[in-house]
């Protein structure tokens, strides 16, 4: 006979966000499966995902609140510093450009760079050394969900009875599917390529984006390594097929075209690992809920990584549903009943909505080359960096951004 397991909630998909909604749920004493269909102890390899998170100081304190920060094994670096600039290939800086310093508007800095597979490495310790969460990896689960609660029935695995059902898989969420939520994808045609490069000068700690005819191309500072003092995580976007010209060249082509496109304040640049490519689209999902269901992370929405957001509107997805799920469980109420539901669609779609409109407009607006859009970003750019009060502003909005 199958075994049953009774919990209040169950989350499928044990990504960065589902695996630390699952972290916080289970520390704060609700009764949490997670389930993933892939083997969690290979993603720390090194081959397998080149990402580095900028991580806002909402996403910090998620990841506080989850177990997960006091446990990352490299160490984030912060980003104290960013420098904007509109140029051309061969001549990425333009004599206009943005520099926000974080001591100008308070002692925080405005993010940490936190690799992925330092927070794969922290969820994996953690996920596996709380106590009431049950990890079910590699495994897949089919769902059923009804009125009263929903049956989760884990392959080779037990069948579990929950309260709320929360689809984390990804992009691709086939529980958002299953559910018939009605999704609109806007395809980018641009492809982000993803590196790590060693560099002879320091960084300081500022972060540079270059925003380049085929798109954004962002250095973002990284604490050193044993591999090498100076390290930045390279996240740069080109139009689909100069990618794929660009990831098949050589390392000595490969790493010319990314000094041509990032200039040489840091001297000689090497390449560390291997240059991974992702394909960019953005996605916007109708419905955050279904009955017993609620979508959080990359399965509620997708952007650009123009601004480094994407991970940080899922955490603060998950901030948002574990306050109500824990709140719920501690006064004896329903944790996954249409009251909930609809609270979390109402507090976390807005947001996520206001986000997709920003990187897209931001990507709309410097990914091209034509003369007046580049003279009326440039006027921009130069009348914000002149005028004191507006540029705080700017750097007050931009670490909202980050900090929320
Ligand atoms: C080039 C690039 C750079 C980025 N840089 C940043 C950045 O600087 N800052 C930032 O905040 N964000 C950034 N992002 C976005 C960020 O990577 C994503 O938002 C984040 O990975 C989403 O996490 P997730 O847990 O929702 O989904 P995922 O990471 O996709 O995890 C989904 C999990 O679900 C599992 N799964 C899938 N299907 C099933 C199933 N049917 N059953 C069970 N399990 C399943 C998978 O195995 C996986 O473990 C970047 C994205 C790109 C492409």
């Amino acid at each position: 006979m199958t075994e049953r397991l009774e919990v209040d909630v169950c989350v499928v998909g044990a990504g960065p966000v589902g695996g630390a909604l699952a972290c916080r749920l289970a520390g704060a004493g609700v009764a949490t499966a997670i389930v993933d269909r892939a083997a969690l102890p290979p993603m720390e390899h090194p081959d397998f995902d080149g990402r580095a998170y900028a991580i806002a100081a909402g996403s910090r304190a998620v990841m506080q609140a989850s177990g997960l920060w006091d446990r990352l094994p490299i160490a984030p670096g912060p980003i104290t510093g960013i420098r904007v600039s509109d140029g051309k290939v061969g001549r990425p800086a333009s004599r206009l450009f943005l520099h926000f310093d974080a001591a100008e508007v308070g002692d925080a800095p405005f993010g940490w760079m936190v690799e992925a597979r330092s927070l794969r490495m922290a969820l994996n310790a953690h996920m596996a050394a709380l106590p009431g969460l049950h990890v079910f990896a590699p495994a897949n689960a089919s769902v059923q969900r009804q009125a009263d609660g929903a049956l989760v029935q884990v392959q080779g695995g037990p069948l579990v009875a929950a309260r709320l059902v929360v689809a984390a898989e990804g992009r691709r969420s086939a529980l958002r599917g299953q559910a018939g939520i009605p999704v609109t994808h806007l395809p980018y045609h641009q492809t982000g390529i993803v590196c790590c490069i060693a560099h002879e000068a320091a960084h300081n700690g500022i972060a540079l984006e270059h925003f380049l005819p085929g798109g954004p191309f962002a250095q973002l500072p990284m604490a050193a390594t044993d591999a090498a003092p100076n390290i930045s995580a390279i996240v740069w976007t080109e139009r689909t097929r100069m990618a794929e010209r660009i990831m098949q060249l050589d390392e000595a082509a490969f790493m010319r075209e990314l000094g041509r496109r990032m200039g040489d304040h840091l001297g000689a640049l090497r390449l560390l690992g291997r240059r991974w490519s992702y394909p960019l689209s953005a996605m916007l999902v109708h419905r955050y809920t279904a009955t017993r269901l609620a979508l959080v992370g990359d399965a509620a929405h997708g952007i650009h990584p123009i601004a480094g957001q994407g991970l940080n509107l899922g955490f603060r997805d998950i901030g948002t549903l574990a306050d109500m799920v824990i709140a719920a469980t501690r006064a004896g109420e329903d944790p996954g009943g249409p009251a909930l539901l609809r609270r979390y669609q109402a507090a976390r779609r807005p947001d996520n909505m206001m986000m997709l409109a920003a990187t897209d407009a931001l990507d709309r607006l410097f990914s091209n080359d034509i003369a007046p859009v580049r003279l009326a970003r440039d006027l921009g750019i130069a009348a914000v960096h002149r005028i004191g009060p507006l540029k705080r502003m700017f750097m007050r909005s931009a670490m909202g951004a980050l900090a929320g």
